[in-house]
């Protein structure tokens, strides 16, 4: 049988449209809507773009965006001056930092001074830590993503051998976490792992997030795999992800796309973290 095909798209449009639902109804109980900071360091394109895109997101589901930016020369205390105002901020819900810092700005020292109950990205370590404790206030999007296609298309995880490529903070530990939480049994390869085929071969569930083009090929897998491709690149001027699709799909039983796979569920997954952070703050409990 041929793979299924993921529709990232597709299941992104769903669940902005079951965000705007909800916070259509919730503005109007709690009289105002949920917000986003967005903190922009420098002018590198592609930060700038993500930050647009997300800034596009949330006003298209009625979430309201806050874009802060700074130029590249900001120093580290004015990022932990406007960090301390955004966290006592009653009508901020969510703080994003966009990604990669210039490197003067200790980036984990960042991440730390962003409350945890606002850190819709999931990058504290009060996050991170709640995964192996089982209880984390937010999940890092794109391993959310990812479980959504899972669960969307109602994969087995629990029992499967799932194999994790890349040990990321933001892609690879997370939803290497999940997966085991899910009980399966979990691989992590990563750049120091002797002989990846080895490992991929026995995948029920691939998960590719290296950031190397090509990394995965039809020969390294087993039939009826699983595949998750996360990687995005840019080759030749057009976007790839990490697996070699031409010669992954017909082995695989199902298969994400890129562009179109996972990509545009990040988003989706962020707009879903900053409504639960809202709803946390709002809700009739506080
Ligand atoms: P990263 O550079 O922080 O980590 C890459 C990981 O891959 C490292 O752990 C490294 O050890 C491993 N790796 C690199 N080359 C390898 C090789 N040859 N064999 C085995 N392991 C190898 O990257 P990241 O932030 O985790 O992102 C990974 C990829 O996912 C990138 O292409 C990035 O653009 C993409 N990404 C996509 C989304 C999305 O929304 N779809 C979100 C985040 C990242």
């Amino acid at each position: 049988m041929p793979a299924q095909v993921v529709d990232g798209k597709a299941i992104a449009t769903a669940i902005r449209r079951e965000v705007q639902a909800e916070v259509e109804t919730l503005t109007v109980k709690y009289g105002r809507s949920p917000s986003l900071a967005v903190i922009l360091v420098g002018e590198d394109p592609a930060a700038v773009t993500y930050v647009r895109n997300k800034g596009k997101a949330c006003q298209e589901v009625g979430i309201t965006s806050v874009p802060i930016q700074r130029p590249a020369t900001v120093s580290g205390e004015e990022l932990l001056d406007i960090l301390y105002r955004l966290n006592k901020d009653e009508t901020i819900d969510g703080i994003l930092v966009q990604l990669p810092l210039p490197t003067h700005i200790g980036e984990r020292l960042i991440l730390e001074a962003v409350d945890p109950a606002k850190d819709v990205d999931g990058f504290h370590p009060s996050n991170l830590g709640g995964l192996l404790t089982g209880n984390p206030l937010f999940i890092a999007s794109t391993p959310l993503g990812i479980l959504e296609v899972l669960d969307r298309f109602r994969i087995a995880v629990e029992g499967q051998h799932a194999v994790v490529i890349g040990w990321s903070t933001i892609v690879g530990k997370p939803t290497a976490f999940l997966l085991l939480k899910r009980r399966a049994t979990v691989t992590v390869c990563h750049i120091w792992t002797r002989d990846l085929y080895l490992h991929t071969r026995q995948a029920d569930i691939l998960v590719v997030a290296a950031g190397k083009p090509g990394l995965v090929r039809g020969d390294m897998v087993k039939e009826g795999v699983v595949v998750i491709d996360v990687g995005i690149n840019r080759v030749g001027g057009r976007l790839v992800g990490d697996v070699d699709f031409d010669s992954v799909y017909p082995k695989a039983s199902l298969i994400t796309p890129v562009p179109g796979g996972v990509g545009p569920l990040t988003v989706a997954m962020l707009l879903k973290n900053t409504l639960l952070a809202y709803k946390a703050k709002m809700g009739p409990h506080s």
